[in-house]
């Protein structure tokens, strides 16, 4: 980008992209979309004013796209793979995301973040780049290759594994009882009851 001349033009295709990718996404993912690129604007030192012009376009369109639901007055299911909601945040939430990561990476502490080396890129550029946000809703950033989100989003991308086999690992960890997912009632004889969705 640098130059101003073609970054409009840049940031139209940009934002295209932004926002197909936020119509894929539940609210819940967006907000803590959000949170994350308010989390990096404030923290994020080694940002640079690209990535930094990005992240905030990137703000403005989910932004834009949660305003647009609730003035349609649109639901968007949360994308809880067949688990109910509250067993996933029990479980996403059970431990501190730094121990987990850690398990990983060696961590250490930077200012309020920890940070290690980055096992989704070749870390021969840009050293410490990644960043952990600590606590039990923490969040991971990569500062060279851009990738970054919650405790099962790092179990998931670092194991290649599934989102389900990630819950899983996660409560094995977390010593938590293992969730079952919600089976599809059995055909029954009896009267037909309704089913209340979410
Ligand atoms: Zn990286």
């Amino acid at each position: 980008m640098g130059n101003s001349a073609t970054s409009l033009a840049e940031n139209t295709d940009i934002r295209k992209l932004y926002q197909a990718e936020a119509r894929l996404r539940s609210d819940d993912q967006l907000w803590g979309d959000i949170d994350l690129i308010a989390w990096l604007l404030r923290d994020g030192d080694e940002l640079d004013d690209e990535q930094r012009e990005l992240l905030v376009i990137e703000r403005e369109v989910y932004q834009w796209e949660l305003y647009r639901r609730w003035d349609r007055g649109l639901t968007y299911p949360a994308c809880d793979f067949g688990f109910a909601r509250s067993e996933i945040e029990r479980i996403r939430t059970a431990l501190p995301i730094e121990a987990v990561i850690g398990l990983d990476v060696e961590l250490k502490p930077r200012g309020k973040s920890l940070r290690g080396r980055c096992p989704f890129h070749s870390p021969s550029k840009s050293g410490m780049s990644l960043a952990v946000r600590p606590g039990h809703d923490g969040k991971w950033y990569c500062f060279g290759c851009g990738v970054g989100g919650d405790v099962l989003t790092w179990i998931m991308a670092f194991n290649h594994c599934e989102f389900t086999e990630a819950l899983r690992r996660l409560a094995v960890m977390a010593g938590e009882p293992i969730p079952m997912r919600r089976r599809p009632q059995p055909p029954s004889n009896g009267p037909v009851r309704e089913v209340v969705l979410r």
